[in-house]
């Protein structure tokens, strides 16, 4: 019995995509200790720096003497508490909706709104790039999923234009491209759904808390609040807490919390991570200088590696895909890199397209000037080495 997979990981071995996992000795950065070893964390979504903060930690420990630990429940059994109310209450205030309800993750998020929201006879847009629990949402829902190029417009707009059967029609985008760190083109996505009666859903899992004044994401910084019927986004990456939300309209909300198999059938969130992340959209309000540090850091990230002549391309966030091509290659640099005194994981197929494995290198409000240097100076080796010859992904 256990032959069967033998042979298949084998398989997987044989084509560089074994995954493995290392062991993180502490808080996440911007250093950190990675199975015993002293190095700069390059590869975190904390990019607040808010995942270690003290008021999240103090709200998480009120909350569980209150509460305990678990939940004991979904939340509409008996796992609601004021401080998953009261969190949601937050969230539609901090992204200008009328109302918020909370996912268990943003995976748990996805793969439940979309089948909610589109079933059998619909029709489902996605851009080629969405990230993975999208894909998994579109296939779950049973409607039919065209795929349109990344951020092409007229792709989508002939797509739209030959489809005019389906009774609703949704188009889905990631804010902020994962694991190229470019901005999906949201002006252009609202016009086509106007224009085509089409719902559209964002996910702005690396939009919130980066993008925008006040970081409330991708619409904020479009000023396009309104105009997004479905604003989908995780807790657990800028606002270093666990999670993810929908902000929109009355209705829509209570309708996820109607229909949403993930909603309904599982277990809600702790208490104490809710009160964590309401902790944490204070902190956002009250430390702002975390985002202009955050900013900061990305464009002096961004000229050390220009200046070595190793692209971002299509990178306008803190996510640096630096392309290096074959999965064999890109283990190779991140343990070079690891070596030198950096952790930047190596991201393979089918994270990412074939021939495009790269180092993710993602940047974090609290990184020094020193922890940039050093970064760029292993960059330097690596890229003297060979490894960055490939181009940019986009
Ligand atoms: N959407 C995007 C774009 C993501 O990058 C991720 C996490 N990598 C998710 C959804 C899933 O979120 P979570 O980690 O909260 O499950």
């Amino acid at each position: 019995m256990t032959a069967m997979f033998e042979k298949e990981l084998i398989h997987i071995q044989e084509q560089q995509l074994l995954r493995s996992q290392v062991r993180i000795g502490s808080a996440q950065g911007p250093r950190v200790t990675v199975d015993g070893k002293p190095v700069v964390l390059l590869c975190s979504n904390n990019y607040l720096g808010i995942a270690e903060h003290p008021a999240l930690k103090q709200a998480a420990c009120d909350a569980m003497e209150r509460y305990g630990v678990g939940s004991g429940a979904s939340r509409l059994v008996s796992g609601n508490t004021e401080m998953h109310e009261e969190l949601e209450r937050r969230i539609a205030v901090f992204k200008g909706a009328e109302s918020a309800i909370l996912f268990n993750s943003g995976y748990a998020a996805n793969t439940g709104i979309i089948p909610a929201v589109a079933g059998e006879g619909d029709l489902v847009l996605s851009d080629q790039l969405n990230h993975a629990s999208i894909i998994d949402g579109c296939r779950l829902s049973r409607a039919r999923t065209e795929v349109f190029r990344h951020r092409d417009m007229d792709h989508l707009e002939t797509l739209l234009r030959s489809n005019t059967t389906a009774p609703r029609k949704l188009i889905i985008t990631d804010g902020v491209f994962s694991m190229d760190g470019d901005i999906a083109p949201l002006p252009e996505l609202v016009r086509l759904a106007e224009r085509y009666n089409a719902i559209l859903m964002v996910d702005d899992a690396h939009a919130t808390g980066v993008l925008g004044g006040h970081g409330r994401g991708t619409a904020e910084h479009f000023c396009l609040k309104d105009r997004v019927h479905i604003q989908m986004g995780t807790l657990g990456k800028a606002l270093g807490s666990f999670g993810a939300y929908v902000a929109g309209a009355r209705d829509i909300v209570r309708y996820l919390l109607n229909t949403c198999r993930s909603y309904v059938f599982s277990t809600s969130l702790p208490p104490a991570v809710c009160a964590a992340s309401i902790a944490s959209l204070d902190v956002l309000e009250a430390e702002p200088w975390r985002r202009e540090k955050l900013w900061n850091n990305r464009n002096r990230l961004a000229h050390g590696l220009a200046s070595l002549g190793v692209s971002i391309a299509p990178s306008a966030t803190p996510i640096f895909p630096l392309l290096v091509g074959s999965s064999d290659q890109a283990l190779h640099a991140s343990q070079r890199a690891f070596a030198q005194g950096m952790f930047a994981t190596a991201i393979r197929p089918p994270t990412v397209p074939n021939g495009s494995a790269r180092l993710r290198a993602t940047v974090m409000a609290t990184h020094s000037e020193e922890d940039i240097a050093q970064v760029v100076g292993i960059f330097r080796i690596l890229k003297e080495e060979g490894y960055f010859s490939h181009g940019s992904p986009g």
